[in-house]
């Protein structure tokens, strides 16, 4: 219980304490006599209230020109021109071929890995398998994308071909089949765009939070939030182990010339960069319910009662442009009320007695509003 709902109807007196000292001292504040008493509202434990000004603006990125296109912050790990950005997992000079726009797998080559390293990324990838089709179940257009070089999503060719579920295209190898099979024919190019969340380890290196994957084959969610079960193996699942926060790419060869194109990601940071705002605010005074009572009515014109104010108990409330969802007030000095949820500010005029205009300032929005009859 706070302040606001303990003070007594007969004081309107509107005491003026910081936040700090009312929410440490609300104790202080006798209950004499009987108001309507209404639950505080819980904290919403948000970090921005909503419609913030302050908030900072996301960063400018250009959209690639067709959708699938590198964006202007993507990180281009093949252009369709050289394999400059790849190596082969000793080091030298990566042997897949590249022709008219995509590599593609040199059987017994050895898979390829990327010469930067990588954690949480959103990443597209082209692909085909070849046409005709040859071979059967997981001996049919067999590559693989493996995420910090551990976690394997399938390239197979699963145009009508059967093979286990957990092993087809799209599937996070050996752990989670696709949500559904959303595969072209061989020789189609196909694409994946997908977000991943690498694992995160703790100081002693046990997991905090597995690797987790969304996924999009053709534009068809596949994956959704999928969390690995530890790194992808044949035949088991490896266990977690601690593990660099970036670590390479690797391409696989099955020994099958799947043919790659158009691979570019974006790294992502941890959490939102601006999660750090004003949160809900606290009342700084104490007002009674008879001191509310005087700000009780609609403020606008006569054809627009922009602000109907009213009151629950000791709260204050204001629906606005008639939404029909009132807004919560809470008072900062004895006319001036912050929402509670929402940036901006409810001022009315400093006249004793019943006030003659309402000044609301929300969303961009400045609208002085006169008392109506
Ligand atoms: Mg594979």
């Amino acid at each position: 219980m706070n302040g606001r709902s303990r003070t007594h109807p007969a004081a309107c007196v509107l005491a003026r304490l910081p936040g700090r000292v009312l929410a440490l001292a609300s104790v202080a504040v006798v209950a004499i006599g009987t108001i309507p008493q209404e639950a505080s509202p819980q904290d919403s434990g948000r970090l921005w209230k909503v419609h913030d000004l302050a908030r900072p603006a996301p960063r400018v990125v250009t959209p690639g020109r067709d959708v699938g296109q590198p964006p202007s912050d993507a990180v281009v790990l093949f252009d369709g021109r050289t394999l400059d950005a790849w190596t082969s997992q000793d080091g030298s000079p990566a042997r897949w071929s590249v022709r008219d726009g995509y590599m593609q797998t040199v059987p017994g080559a050895g898979p390829i890995q990327s010469r930067r390293a990588f954690g949480d990324v959103q990443a597209h990838i082209e692909w085909a398998t070849p046409s005709p089709a040859v071979g059967a179940g997981q001996d049919r257009g067999n590559s693989g994308i493996f995420f910090m070089g551990k976690y394997e999503i399938q390239v197979l060719d699963s145009y009508q071909n059967v093979t286990y579920a957990d092993g087809q295209a799209a599937a996070l190898y050996g752990q989670h089949p696709p949500l559904v099979n959303a595969s072209r024919p061989p020789g189609e190019w196909q694409s994946y765009d997908i977000v991943f969340r690498r694992p995160r380890f703790n100081g002693a290196g046990a997991l905090v939070s597995p690797a987790r994957m969304t996924v999009f084959h053709n534009g068809v969610l596949v994956q959704d939030n999928a969390e690995l079960w530890g790194p992808t193996n044949w035949l088991e699942t490896d266990p977690y182990r601690p593990h660099a926060d970036a670590l390479p790419f690797t391409l696989q060869d099955h020994d099958h010339p799947v043919r790659v194109r158009n691979f570019w990601v974006r790294p992502l940071a941890d959490t939102p960069a601006d999660e750090r705002g004003a949160r809900e605010s606290r009342p700084r005074v104490t007002v009674t319910a008879a001191a509310l009572d005087r700000f009780v009515g609609a403020y606008g014109t006569p054809t627009d009662r922009a602000a109907v104010v009213t009151r629950r108990g000791t709260r204050l409330f204001v629906d606005l442009f008639g939404r029909g969802a009132p807004l919560e007030l809470v008072a900062q000095t004895t006319t001036r009320f912050d929402f509670l949820r929402t940036a901006g500010t409810a001022d009315f005029d400093a006249a004793p007695g019943r006030p003659t205009r309402l000044t609301v300032r929300v969303a961009g929005i400045e609208r002085s509003l006169e008392r109506l009859p």
